[in-house]
């Protein structure tokens, strides 16, 4: 077996693969060069929910077995038993009609149901009368944080040794992995370097001159405590699916007007707070200007906004691949490199099976599904 393992990263992905190697009796050191959470990991809508790609399906249906078995070994991260249900809202009521019969062919399973604008204000009260909607059983809320924190120390009560606060680079000595670099120039040895640096992967991989194949997609999101009830139901705009591609990101910001960029609204509560989001930019904004259009575009679905406490403004990347696909598995080419990441908008719902996958790839030499193959090529 391979006896020392460097993980680099502390998000969500990174987290978890350090708790399911150690859990499995390898010797593992995870490198973080912010904090645990850092990036979106901490700091994303908190929804764990379906992820619209039938390559995902599995990862996200293993990962909620996983983060059950979470839940009992740890002591502070909590998931509901079922889904609190996502509402896809749509103003257009044909195009929900549309949406529906879509859903309904390829995800029976999520129980799809077509809410009138009636209809919806009687499942979710909160909400104002005016769109359509898709029910789907799914989404699980949680706080956004919760579940890679959670992670991290299972990690360390496995053994894993966690270095936080310095960045490490992968160390390559004749076409194989010998452990990592970091920041201060110190070495640790290893015989497999994970990395699972979110959008700073491609950074940390040498593509052969390439391009990225994972980019930042920034979103900006809102900590709020709404005055009173918060909606029961994750909710969102009926496109945040069509959105996860690094193509149409770009595209909708060659299109962004002054004041008006690319967001569509979002909102999940758990734990006395509703987190509110969200944009979809290639680079990174100040969080303060982006806080207007968010509240203004959310009020036009949900009334309390307007008198809701803005507790805390936040900004992280959606580690966005050029498919919408992660790439999971063993780098071509360099023997010990292995890499877990591009997660685009769906890493808090199928991070942990990611994680497993990776973990199995590492010990056991199994082999992704080529779909989510490290190497697979890319049109
Ligand atoms: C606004 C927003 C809302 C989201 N909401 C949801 C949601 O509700 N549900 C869902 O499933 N997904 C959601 N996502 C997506 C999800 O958050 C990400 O897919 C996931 O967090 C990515 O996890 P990761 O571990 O790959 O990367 P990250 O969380 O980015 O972690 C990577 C870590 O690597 C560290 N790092 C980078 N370089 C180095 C280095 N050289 N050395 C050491 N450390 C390094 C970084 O500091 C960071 O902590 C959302 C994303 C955004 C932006």
């Amino acid at each position: 077996m391979r006896s020392e393992i460097v993980v680099i990263g502390g998000g969500i992905i990174g987290c978890a693969a350090a708790a399911i190697l150690a859990d499995r009796g390898a010797r593992v050191t995870l490198v973080e060069r912010t904090a645990v959470g850092a990036g979106a990991s901490g700091r994303n809508l908190g929804a764990i929910q379906y992820p619209f790609d039938p390559a995902l399906a599995a990862l996200y249906h293993d990962s909620l077995t996983r983060y059950r078995a979470l839940a009992d070994a740890s002591g502070d991260f909590t998931m509901a038993a079922s889904p609190a249900g996502l509402l896809l809202l749509n103003r257009d009521l044909e195009a929900a009609e549309a949406h529906h019969r879509r859903l309904v062919a390829a995800v029976p399973e999520l129980q799809p149901v077509l809410l009138s604008p009636d209809e919806v204000v009687l499942a979710e009260p909160l909400l104002r009368h005016g769109p359509a909607a898709v029910r789907l059983a799914t989404g699980y809320p949680i706080p956004p944080a919760s579940a890679t924190i959670a992670w991290a120390e299972l990690a360390e009560e496995r053994g894993a040794r966690l270095i936080i606060g310095t960045g490490g680079t992968p160390l390559v000595q004749s076409g194989a992995a010998v452990g990592v670099v970091l920041a201060d120039g110190d070495r640790i040895g290893a015989d497999v370097v994970l990395v699972a640096a979110g959008p700073w992967t491609s950074d940390l991989l040498d593509d052969g001159g390439r391009p990225a194949r994972i980019q930042p997609t920034w979103g900006v999101t809102l900590q709020l405590r709404l005055d009173g009830d918060a909606p029961r139901h994750i909710v969102e705009e009926d496109e945040v699916d069509a959105i996860n591609r690094a193509a149409a990101a770009t595209e909708r910001a060659a299109r962004m007007v002054e004041g008006d960029p690319p967001s569509l609204f979002s909102l999940a509560s758990a734990g006395g707070i509703s987190t509110l989001g969200s944009t979809f930019l290639p680079s990174e904004h100040e969080p303060a200007h982006i806080e207007p259009l968010l509240l203004r575009r959310a009020a036009e679905f949900l009334p309390l906004i307007e008198t809701a406490e803005v507790l805390e403004r936040r900004i992280c990347a959606r580690p966005q691949s050029v498919d919408g696909r992660p790439f999971i598995g063993p780098v071509e080419g360099v023997e010990g490199i292995f890499v877990c990441a591009g997660h685009g908008p769906w890493g808090i719902s199928t991070g942990p099976a990611s994680a497993a996958m990776v973990a199995r790839a590492i010990l056991d030499g199994t082999q992704p599904p080529p779909e989510l193959a490290a190497g697979r090529p890319l049109g």
